[in-house]
């Protein structure tokens, strides 16, 4: 099953993954005031899997991917 993998170096919490997918994505605040990606499920069902790689793809900084 395909997982999601984060590039925490890249995120820059901007959002575009959770605007595409709040199921799978939520951007929150690290606890030095910035904001990241918070990951609500890591493994994608075959079924879903159009969907959530159309939102990595939308990340503008390239800091998300779907691993087989
Ligand atoms: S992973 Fe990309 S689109 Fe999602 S919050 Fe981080 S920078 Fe934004």
């Amino acid at each position: 099953m395909p997982r999601i993998v984060v590039d925490r170096e890249r995120c820059e919490g901007l959002g575009m993954c959770e605007a595409m997918a709040s199921d799978w994505f939520e951007v929150v605040e690290t606890d030095d005031g910035d904001e990241t990606v918070s990951v609500l499920r890591e493994e994608v069902p075959e079924a879903d899997r159009a969907h959530v790689h159309a939102a990595t793809q939308a990340c503008p900084v390239l800091a998300l991917s779907l691993v087989d």
